[in-house]
């Protein structure tokens, strides 16, 4: 019997083997969750998502590009009908134009502002409300967030912009669905090599100076990360709700 026997979650935001949602979803699976998957639309997509999620055959994998209300409906419809209640959210989303992510904040359009905007932000809100409908007298929800959107990290422009409002919007979420025992809650992760990583203009150099500086003086690990979020999808976090935790080896407590 693991600590998650018997709990259903949805899980958005698994693109490989190297993805933060991914590393969640091993945990929850070595502490006997079920878990359905969303994945972006498209071939490429899903042959990646569906290799590393078959093995613990879950019995939703579907596509869903955030950006699309019916997409959306859709994914939820499929989980409500095969389980009929689920117990938590794993919201792991973000997207801004690479092109403009490498460009000044200052240079940044108006369609790529909203585009990250609509990915990386109202993702969530939209996500919470389909998800909460399916929780029954409680659930969780997370997402993941940097440091980038409480101080200016040179290079993660917009996306920082887009951090700072999904961290509040964690604590509007945790308003709204708190009397219904929905807890609503952020996790800060340190850089981690992944997909989307790749976009960060200099994120080594920012990894090994994060590395570095920090009090524990070492890189954040993906057990670290999945450690943390099985605290705020558990019931050992059963107070706590709106909050965002950092998971960067300290470094977001550091002044110089
Ligand atoms: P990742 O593996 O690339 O995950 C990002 C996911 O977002 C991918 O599955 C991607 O799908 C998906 N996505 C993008 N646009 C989408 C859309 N329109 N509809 C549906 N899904 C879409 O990278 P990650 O680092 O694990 O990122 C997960 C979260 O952690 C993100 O919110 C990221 O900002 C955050 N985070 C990352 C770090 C870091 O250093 N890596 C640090 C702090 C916070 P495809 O790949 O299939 O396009």
């Amino acid at each position: 019997m693991g600590v998650f026997t018997g709990k259903i979650g949805v899980v958005m935001g698994v693109a490989n083997e190297r993805s933060i949602a991914w590393a969640i979803s091993e945990a929850l699976y070595a502490e006997g969750a079920e878990l359905a998957f969303t994945h972006l639309p498209g071939p490429s997509s899903q042959r990646r998502v569906s290799r590393l999620v078959e093995p613990h055959g879950p019995k939703v994998l579907v596509p869903c590009d955030v950006q699309k209300d019916e997409d959306l409906a859709r994914a939820f419809e499929a989980v409500g009908r095969a389980y009929g209640k689920i117990d938590f959210l794993i919201h792991a989303i973000a997207f801004a134009p690479p092109q403009e992510l490498r460009n000044p904040y200052v240079e940044m359009s108006r369609a790529g502002w909203h585009l990250a905007m609509d990915i990386s932000v109202y993702s969530l809100v939209a996500a919470a409300r389909a998800a909460a409908a399916l929780m029954a007298d409680d659930g969780t929800i997370i997402t993941i967030s940097y440091y980038g959107g409480e101080k200016v990290i040179p290079g993660y422009n917009v996306m920082g912009v887009c951090k700072a409002a999904l961290e509040h919007s964690v604590r509007y979420l945790a308003w709204d669905l708190g009397r219904r025992n929905v807890r609503v809650n952020c996790l800060s992760a340190g850089p981690m090599r992944t997909l989307s990583a790749a976009g960060i203009a200099g994120f080594d150099e920012l990894r090994d100076h994060a590395a570095q500086k920090s009090p524990l003086g070492r890189t954040v690990e993906m057990n670290d990360l999945a450690a943390t979020a099985l605290y705020l999808l558990s019931d050992q976090s059963s107070g706590v709700t709106g909050e965002t935790i950092h998971v960067d080896s300290g470094y977001s407590i550091v002044g110089l």
